[in-house]
């Protein structure tokens, strides 16, 4: 068995949704991001077992996503989509009773006209400038939109992650201005902002990787579990070099492993001699550079030549990961390749 096996511990997912709708507080509703297939992890079974949980508004990117969870879903829950009503998309959001918050006069008009009588919900612009409509594009449209009775009016934090930062205070005020007595459940935060307090939570939360075990929900348990098959050991002489470019000597006679994965399988190449391995607990460096395919370790230091070793786990977290490769655990839960078969762990009957 050479490949790789990505395990998604349901019952820390659950944990984590949970642990997010306390610190929402009383009388707020926690939704669930499952967009990018739930940040990697498989969308579905994450959506199926969240909705067991008691999640009852799902939010992905783009409408094709929504359809996927609809199907996984059936009839029910909300499925709101952040990109809006784009041309296309029209027979799937009637189709399949998904929400899009529209982002602009272009996408009112177009809901309007194509689906009158469907829900839909309102990105505002609230300071980030990437989606939503502009404070002077809402001042025309608010009273017409506000007729047709939108589901939902959001708005998306651009620094919610440095609780200190003057944007956040900007932006809350921005969106209070726009939206204050519009009679419309309000939606502001995502996971960043779950911790930024009351004020910024509204009627709706928004988290999406507090869920998978990523900051900046710092007590998240972790969800996404890597385990890589050793192909092969080997013996080093002092003074040999590993891998592409030689940018590992032996300092001392070892012994290295290769297990079976790569940048290829989304661990990225950035994060070579930085993190480390793991085999029950104890941290094997990694060594030179990450191939396509491979990536080499030092395990000179374990009693016998281990079956396994571990990229993701309790003792190295996507942040850890992240981290050692220069990014964001976003982009290391993303990147985690189609090529791993994915296990699930707990989730009782879903
Ligand atoms: C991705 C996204 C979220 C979830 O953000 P996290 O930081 O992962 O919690 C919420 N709202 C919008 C608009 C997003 O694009």
């Amino acid at each position: 068995m050479s490949t790789a096996s990505l395990t998604i511990d349901l019952d820390a997912l659950v944990r984590n949704w949970q642990a997010l709708d306390r610190a929402s507080g009383a009388g707020v509703e926690t939704g669930a991001v499952v967009k990018a297939d739930s940040y990697g992890l498989g969308a579905a079974r994450v959506a199926r077992v969240l909705a067991q949980a008691g999640a009852r508004r799902f939010f992905v990117a783009v409408a094709e996503e929504g359809a996927a969870i609809r199907q996984a879903l059936g009839r029910g829950p909300e499925i709101f989509v952040f990109s809006g009503h784009m041309a296309g998309d029209t027979d799937m959001i009637g189709d399949l009773d998904l929400i899009p918050m529209l982002n602009s006069v272009d996408q009112l008009t177009r809901q309007m006209e194509a689906l009158p009588g469907h829900p839909f919900g309102i990105q505002l612009d609230t300071g980030m400038n990437r989606l939503g409509m502009e404070p002077a594009e809402w001042a025309a449209l608010a009273e017409i939109a506000l007729a047709a009775g939108p589901r939902l009016i959001m708005s998306h934090l651009a620094c919610a992650d440095e609780p200190d930062h003057p944007m956040n205070a900007q932006q809350l005020e921005v969106f209070r201005a726009l939206t204050d007595g519009c009679g419309v459940p309000r939606s502001l935060s995502a996971t960043g902002g779950i911790g930024l307090g009351a004020d910024y939570h509204f009627d709706v939360t928004r988290p999406g990787i507090g869920l998978y075990g990523g900051l900046p929900f710092a007590d998240a348990a972790p969800v996404a579990h890597l385990s890589l098959p050793v192909i092969q050991t080997r013996e080093v002489e002092q003074g040999e070099t590993v891998g592409y470019g030689n940018t590992w000597t032996a300092e001392a006679p070892g012994t290295i492993a290769t297990v079976a994965a790569g940048y290829a399988d989304g661990l990225l190449r950035a994060m070579g001699n930085r993190a480390n391995l793991f085999f029950e607990g104890v941290p094997c460096p990694i060594v030179g550079r990450v191939s396509m395919d491979l990536i080499t370790a030092d395990v000179s230091h374990l009693p016998g030549p281990p079956g396994a070793l571990d990229i993701l786990g309790p003792d190295q977290g996507v942040d850890d990961l992240a981290e050692a490769a220069g990014t964001i655990g976003y982009e290391i839960l993303t990147a985690l390749g189609a090529r791993y078969k994915r296990r699930y762990a707990g989730g009782a009957g879903t």
